[in-house]
């Protein structure tokens, strides 16, 4: 994959925009009709298409070839070319966020709007991160906005509205972007599988469209790193290499635990998970925001759109069986553990004691705590191996990306998990590898795998070199694709 997913497929029309319907349909009227005004206001979190969107509109605006009254673009003559290509005179971008000096905005405005836009209809102002500007920025904006040249178009793009001036604000027409919801993520994404021609099980859809919270860029961003494996048939645990390794569905079950007072089940889970590698602190967040839904569910009768059809029946009869007292106790108990799941040597402690505190006293759960604390500090105690450096593990991390570059021939999935992993100790023989997800020990651990490793260490250092692997949880990684440098863009960008 060459490109980034969300640079390669963005919408190229505003039929393509997913999410958005009532934004893009206001706007096409205003085309239709020609009753465009002058200035637009963008407002949303990030990563839902404010920036595709204001691109789409410029580029309908000047389109040469499309005819009276069609408002998509016709993605052919010069002018649509250069948008999609990015490289559009007439559209000037603007983020306030990264113009240090603030008054470079105000002269680029200012100097702009006073020549007329050369070949083409509109000139357009795209600014993001609008409630950046300084004073002295929103103030020219304001003249501007006031007495607006016919042949300027100005879309101001927020993810901050309250920071916005008023006196710009009624000068605006105001756009609210909406997070997606699950589904709509989920079709936009099945979309992207086909035209990689790639299938994809619909659950690792439902994770990826889980874990970007409406995002849709984000959620383009994962599923490319999942893409990236090189895998045609993506089953769920294929998405495991890649997503964190936190499930919504088992924050659902353990809730159900709690409202049922299970203690037992809460804390055989809660063992799984720590044995399993997952980040408790994740799983802990998704709980609580678990929690907060079922309490939105049960005052205000009302669903979250972002979660799955099955999910929001569950939360239904959770709902129905638990008073509203017991929610807020839940999470009271869960909120005030949660800061020291990172602070101790066990992290999966605070969980089991708030699971203890919400259960209440129960013999055999009190048993399995106890338990449970034992098998992890002794499970502390015997990890580390012991290396003497008279190698040089800089002789390691010098050619470690050859290294993955090699194993790529071998092996797919591997060079990612070993991304994941980091080489801490070289005594000339032995490496030592931290890494940071047991599942990846499991598979670094296998023998088909460890085979690859070691012929390839052999074929870059000509001797043998023995791999020891170990688990550390606190390891430091970064998971990003080298092609994936641009974050600037919006969705589709
Ligand atoms: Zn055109």
């Amino acid at each position: 994959m060459s490109q980034v997913l969300y640079r390669k497929y963005r919408p190229k029309l505003f039929s393509e925009i997913i999410g958005q319907e009532h934004i893009t349909r206001t706007l096409q009227n205003e085309i239709k009709t020609g009753r465009l005004v002058h200035s637009y206001l963008f407002t949303g979190p990030r990563g839902i298409g404010k920036t595709t969107i204001a691109r789409l509109l410029a580029k309908s605006l000047n389109c040469t070839e499309k005819k009276e009254g069609e408002p998509e673009p016709c993605n052919k003559c010069g002018h649509c070319e250069s948008v999609n290509l990015g490289n559009a005179l007439n559209i000037i971008e603007i983020d306030a966020a990264s113009h240090t000096g603030v008054d470079n905005v105000r002269d680029k405005i200012i100097e702009n709007v006073r020549f007329a836009p050369s070949g083409s209809k509109y000139k357009v102002f795209i600014i993001d991160e609008a409630h950046m500007l300084s004073i002295s920025a929103f103030n020219a904006l304001l003249k501007t906005l006031e007495e607006p040249p016919e042949d300027i178009v100005f879309v101001l793009a927020t993810t901050e509205l309250h920071k916005i001036p008023a006196t710009i604000l009624s000068r605006c027409q105001r756009f609210d972007f909406k997070k997606p919801t699950v589904k709509q993520i989920v079709e936009r994404l099945e979309k992207l599988a086909k035209l990689e021609e790639i299938k994809a099980d619909k659950k690792v859809l439902e994770r990826v469209a889980h874990l970007s919270e409406g995002g849709m860029r984000d959620a383009e961003g994962l599923f490319g790193q999942i893409l990236s494996l090189g895998i045609k048939d993506i089953k769920e645990e294929d998405a495991d290499l890649v997503l964190p390794k936190s499930d919504l569905g088992l924050a659902l079950n353990f809730l159900e635990f709690l409202i049922n007072k299970n203690g037992r089940e809460a804390m055989i889970l809660t063992q799984d998970l720590q044995e399993k590698g997952v980040n408790l602190k994740c799983f802990t967040d998704q709980l609580i925001e678990l929690a907060r839904k079922l309490l939105y569910l049960k005052i205000t009768g009302e669903h979250d759109e972002v979660l799955t059809e099955d999910m929001n029946k569950k939360l239904s009869t959770f709902s129905e069986n638990c008073a509203q007292d017991e929610i807020i106790k839940i999470l009271d108990i869960i909120i005030a553990r949660r800061g020291d799941i990172n602070n101790l040597d066990i992290p999966s402690l605070p969980l089991e004691l708030a699971v203890a505190e919400i259960c209440g006293e129960n013999r055999e759960t009190k048993r399995e705590t106890a338990e449970s604390r034992n098998n992890a500090k002794e499970e502390n105690k015997t990890i580390g191996y012991q290396v003497s450096n008279s190698g040089d593990i800089k002789e390691i991390e010098s050619r470690w990306p050859e290294i993955l570059e090699k194993i790529k021939d071998h092996n797919h999935s591997l060079p990612f998990v070993l991304k994941m992993s980091k080489p801490i100790g070289f005594d000339g023989t032995n490496l030592i590898l931290a890494i940071k997800f047991k599942l990846h020990q499991e598979k670094l651990e296998d023998p088909k795998n460890r085979d690859i490793l070691t012929n390839v260490l052999k074929s870059v250092y000509n001797r043998d070199i023995l791999i020891k692997t170990q688990v550390d949880e606190s390891l430091q990684i970064e998971i990003r694709d080298t092609d994936e440098v641009d974050v600037e863009g919006e969705f589709g960008e």
